[in-house]
């Protein structure tokens, strides 16, 4: 169903998107070593990826919530035991490994353990290409930061039936951790593919609603669709969100870009001081480095120190929310007019 709000894991369920499914499909069969695929919060990246992987062997790996090397052997065990059992029955007897019908154990630490290295070893014997994504990759922070990149690196340069796709919502915090042009990066001056995951087109959106509604057997009127996607853009996360709501009972269009507004908001809230007042300055409308800085200084009737204020919107350029004094997304520019300023 369109309007499920879980990502999508088949190429079936996904609307659209088989342009980046031909790119993907054509990178892994020719055996690239890395690929980035990014793209801004909601744009529809787990579901490519998911959807994507049906036709190869893959492990899915989420990083968000990982923070120590445990958390990283375990999502490894859960993305090997949701992938295929051929992989499994290959694993079985490898030192370190334990499998228990889909159950995937890995021993990280003492006695008959395996490194993350060794596992990707024994997964370059297996014969056939395997795909290993980390989603949300920019979360990977130190300790386990360098233990991942170091792992990339090797597998780069040694393991050739080994694809790893990193993907990310923050693109420049991303690029950062890849550090491709870090010469301290172990994974310095490799190439990488990129692959942008792009907002649908008005056309494409409209339709997506249009056949979301037929699905379910909804008569939804075209005004109201085009309100949505006046709304929403083609964002396809909030398109589902909105398709959602309506389904659900909640017809009001504007009482929907509230909740959506809401959740964005309570992401935004997390961020430091001097972010939010940049974004609440571009949200009213500031659309240079000194409008900027004008309206902080007058809202708060304080002096910013220039290198502050470059870094600041240098890193909410990183995290993918504005990108040259515009929001990249409308819901979160609605949100960040809630912001308050103390
Ligand atoms: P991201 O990983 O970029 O944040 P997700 O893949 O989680 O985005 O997608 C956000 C929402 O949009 C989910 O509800 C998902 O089911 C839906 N979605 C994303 N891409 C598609 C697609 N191509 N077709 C149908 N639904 C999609
Ligand atoms: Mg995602």
């Amino acid at each position: 169903m369109l309007f499920d709000i879980r990502p999508k894991s088949s190429r079936r369920e996904l609307f659209d998107r088989e342009h980046e499914l031909s790119i993907l499909d054509r990178l892994v069969d020719r055996g690239d070593p890395l690929i980035l695929v990014l793209g801004i919060r909601r744009i529809g990246k787990t579901s490519l990826l998911k959807s994507f992987l049906e036709e190869w062997n893959g492990i899915y790996i989420d990083m968000r919530g990982v923070s120590r090397e445990s958390d990283l052997y375990r999502r490894f065990s859960m993305g090997l035991s949701m992938g295929i059992e051929r992989l499994r029955r290959f694993l079985k007897n490898i030192r370190g490994i334990k499998v228990m019908g889909i159950e995937v154990e890995l021993k990280w630490r003492g006695r008959d353990s395996i490194s993350l290295t060794g596992l990707l070893e024994e997964l370059n014997r297996f014969g056939e290409r395997i795909v290993v994504v980390f989603d949300e990759a920019q979360l990977i922070r130190p300790p386990i930061s360098s233990l991942v990149k170091n792992c990339i690196a090797y597998t780069y340069d040694h393991l050739d039936n080994i694809t790893v796709i990193l993907s990310g919502s923050e693109i420049g915090l991303l690029r950062d951790f890849i550090g491709i042009e870090n010469p301290s990066s172990p994974l310095y001056g490799r190439y990488s593919y990129e692959l942008i995951v792009r907002r649908f087109p008005r056309d494409l959106s409209l339709e997506f609603l249009e056949q979301g509604f037929h699905e379910v057997g909804l008569r939804v009127g075209r005004e109201v669709i085009e309100e949505a996607v006046e709304l929403f853009d083609g964002i396809v996360g909030w398109l589902v969100f909105f398709g959602r709501s309506y389904l659900d009972g909640m017809r009001n269009l504007e009482l929907i870009l509230d909740a959506a507004v809401n959740m964005a908001y309570e992401e935004l809230c997390k961020l430091r001081r001097n972010e939010k007042l940049v974004l609440k300055a571009i949200a009213d409308g500031a659309r240079s480095w000194s409008q900027v800085r004008r309206y902080i200084e007058e809202k708060t009737c304080t002096v910013i120190p220039k290198s502050t204020l470059s870094r600041t919107i240098r890193r909410l350029e990183k995290l993918s929310i504005i990108d040259n004094y515009r929001f990249l997304d409308p819901i979160y520019m609605y949100a960040s007019k809630r912001l308050r300023i103390k």
